[in-house]
């Protein structure tokens, strides 16, 4: 089974938060996270701002241009969404879920929402892959037993060779 993050790798969070915050710099300029970008000594105000954001900034979060691929390749071998709600915001809940039903009203039942610290809990072979993009996530599910794919969205967007060694690793991973 494939688990998709989606922040970060279905989702342009950055993009997403930029736009949100009349921001104009490129999200192709962030490696990050924005939040290290825009509020690098002060978490606790992106937290905040997060907190404060209404569903509506869930549910219009913006795809990659690569996301239908990455979907495909989830139809291909099993996939479920999984993400995290954040901290203390039912808004992000349900907004996530209306993201889906909004691009993939057919995978909607593949949702699942659990905190970081709690993805790896899922993990029930090497066959269970997580595609995300924080390295303590992918480190956390290695440990559990399962195999970590990183992803970087960066040069997932502008190198397509990229986007080839990912699915041909996640691909001989589901296969073996
Ligand atoms: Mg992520």
């Amino acid at each position: 089974m494939l688990y998709l993050d989606m922040d970060g790798v279905l989702v342009n969070f950055n993009e997403s938060y930029l736009k949100y915050m009349n921001i104009e710099t490129p999200w192709q300029d962030i490696p990050g996270l924005v939040s290290d970008y825009m509020h690098s000594n002060d978490t606790e105000t992106f937290w905040k701002n997060l907190r404060s954001f209404k569903e509506d900034f869930w549910v219009n979060m913006l795809p990659y241009s690569f996301t239908p691929e990455l979907i495909k390749l989830g139809e291909a071998v099993g996939f479920r969404f999984l993400s995290s709600p954040g901290k203390g915001n039912p808004a992000a809940y349900s907004g996530k879920a209306k993201w889906i039903e909004k691009h993939y009203p057919q995978h909607l039942d593949k949702l699942i929402l659990a905190q970081s610290s709690d993805k790896h809990l899922l993990v029930k072979s090497d066959k269970d892959i997580l595609l995300d993009d924080t390295t303590h996530n992918i480190t956390k599910w290695i440990d559990a037993g399962g195999s970590g794919v990183f992803f970087d969205a960066i040069k997932a967007h502008n190198y397509p060779y990229y986007r080839v060694s990912i699915t041909e690793n996640i691909m001989s991973i589901s296969s073996r």
